[in-house]
């Protein structure tokens, strides 16, 4: 029998505002899309936190013995400056301030994010499909929404009539805005003349002779909206209507809402049983944003780059950090915060080991069954990975205990445990353990203590002293940086 049957999950839906039983569409099998990251620049760690949400989510959903295909797109094509429908395309925008060719920019900004998704050990989606991949079938889509009669040309460009969608069905479904917001959230950009009404949004625009990422289609040469790839390309892989769609918090309006509104105009169906959406993780307080500058890369953190920070952190442990905040909560990054994190995860790696060293007894003082259901139930109350990882130290005190003979345990009882510790640490939140190189105390004196040294040296002018524990350092991986506020290092 497989797992699921035995756990009762239940998500939280976006949609109804409420935890709900997940009941999938066909029993066994999940269909989950989440939108992908727009392929213009590098990745930020707020942006790492959504995709390792869902990521934690996609493992659980396997280690229930589901069949998900999941599905995640990239945008490279159709996203403009200003999330509405003015501006120019982001990567086009790139490309020209770099004078490569945008697929060029996109093939370095995909490459760099998988390689960080992998760093932070995400598995891969089962499909990741790409807008400039799917021209044809977002013109049919378009064709469809046009005859249904919820669309309009006007000079080569089909925008979404939102008004009379609006009278036969709910635009605001999602989000809860209601259409007067909606105008009232675009009245003040520019060059809108051609939609009927300003809560319109672009299906296709008829692409301007600067704009470099065109294509044909019935109405003009131009380029698809950025709301109909997500439309277009979950219908064609998950179909009409599937389980799970998500995306970070701010995808919510207009992103989601409009996606809705597509689905619906097009094929009748509400596409979506169960919307999910992620929280920001914010840096002094404020959204980590590409636009605003108020951001951390993930590789400033584990290369130790960052001023932000005393030193590096190694990837694990910001998976950690990250899983230790509910998905649905905003989480604030800081140099405390991370530091702790640290401290709990090598606590928890280290009592992983301890657990393999324990003798055995007749009795277990720990109830190790229950224990083992705790940690399902908060898994399978809207994934609570605090609570968790809260169970999985309470799992720590008891380890620390038996090695004590405090406690005691049964072999069946330890096996139980240590597999059990296996599954929810490794399989479902994805921690990879590695040696406590980073953080080792005594290493970090012994460093420390060469620092000193150095400085010492420079302040006697001895440059021959001071270059060869610089040299000699690098030379057994350890490198030292140098700055305003003084002398980190970062292990190689
Ligand atoms: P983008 O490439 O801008 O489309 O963003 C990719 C994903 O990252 C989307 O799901 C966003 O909602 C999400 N995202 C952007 N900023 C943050 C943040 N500060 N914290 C968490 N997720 C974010
Ligand atoms: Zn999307």
């Amino acid at each position: 029998m497989p797992l699921y049957q035995n756990q009762t999950l239940k998500i939280y839906n976006s949609l109804s505002k409420k935890k709900e039983v997940f009941k999938p569409i066909e029993e066994g099998f999940v269909g989950m899309y989440v939108c992908g990251p727009t392929v213009y620049s590098n990745v930020h760690l707020g942006n790492v936190r959504t995709f390792m949400s869902f990521d934690m989510i996609f493992r659980y959903l396997k280690h229930l013995e589901y069949k998900v295909r999941y599905v995640r797109n990239i945008t490279d094509a159709g996203h403009l400056e200003n999330d509405a429908d003015e501006g120019e395309d982001r990567i086009a925008k790139k490309a020209r301030l770099e004078k490569i060719e945008p697929m060029e920019v996109v093939q370095k900004y995909t490459v760099d994010f998988h390689h960080i998704l992998d760093k932070f050990n995400n598995i891969p989606p089962s499909i990741e499909p790409t807008a400039t991949g799917h021209i044809v079938e977002q013109i049919a889509v378009i064709k469809s929404i046009l005859d249904n009669g919820f669309a309009y040309e006007v000079n080569g460009s089909v925008y979404f009539d939102v008004l009379k969608y609006n009278e036969q069905h709910h635009y605001g479904v999602l989000s809860g805005r209601v259409v007067e917001e909606a105008i009232h959230n675009t009245r003040t950009l520019d060059g809108q003349s051609d939609k009927k009404n300003p809560q319109d949004f672009a299906l296709w625009k008829k692409a301007e002779s600067q704009h470099i990422m065109r294509w044909p289609s019935p109405w003009s040469i131009g380029f698809p909206g950025w709301h109909l790839e997500c439309s277009t390309m979950s219908t064609k892989y998950l179909g009409e209507r599937f389980d799970i769609h998500g995306g970070g918090m701010d995808l919510k309006f207009p992103h989601h809402e409009c996606e809705i509104a597509q689905s619906v105009a097009s094929n009748g169906v509400t596409p979506v049983n169960y919307w999910m959406h992620a929280n920001m993780l914010t840096l002094n307080g404020m959204k980590m944003a590409k636009s605003t500058g108020n951001n951390i890369l993930p590789a400033e953190i584990y290369e130790g780059t960052t001023d932000k920070l005393k030193k590096a952190f190694a990837p694990p442990v910001v998976r950690f950090f990250m899983l230790q905040a509910h998905y649905r909560s905003i989480l604030d990054f800081s140099s405390e915060a991370i530091e702790a994190a640290e401290k709990g995860y090598y606590k928890l790696m280290e009592a992983l080991k301890t657990a393999e060293t324990l003798t055995t007894g007749k009795t277990s003082s720990f109830d190790v069954k229950a224990w083992k259901q705790n940690c399902y139930d908060a898994m399978n109350d809207d994934f609570n990975t605090p609570v968790l990882i809260a169970q999985l130290f309470e799992a720590v005190r008891h380890i620390n205990s038996i090695r004590d003979k405090k406690e005691t345990i049964t072999a069946a009882d330890l096996q139980s445990l240590i597999t059990t510790m296996h599954v929810f640490t490794y399989d479902v939140l994805g921690l990879e353990n590695i040696e406590r190189q980073q953080s080792n105390t005594v290493l970090d004196g012994v460093v420390e203590m060469l620092i000193a040294m150095r400085n010492e040296a420079r302040a006697n002018k001895d440059w021959a002293l001071s270059d060869k524990i610089r040299d000699d350092l690098l030379d057994k991986g350890v490198q030292l940086k140098d700055s305003k506020e003084g002398t980190t290092y970062v292990i190689q």
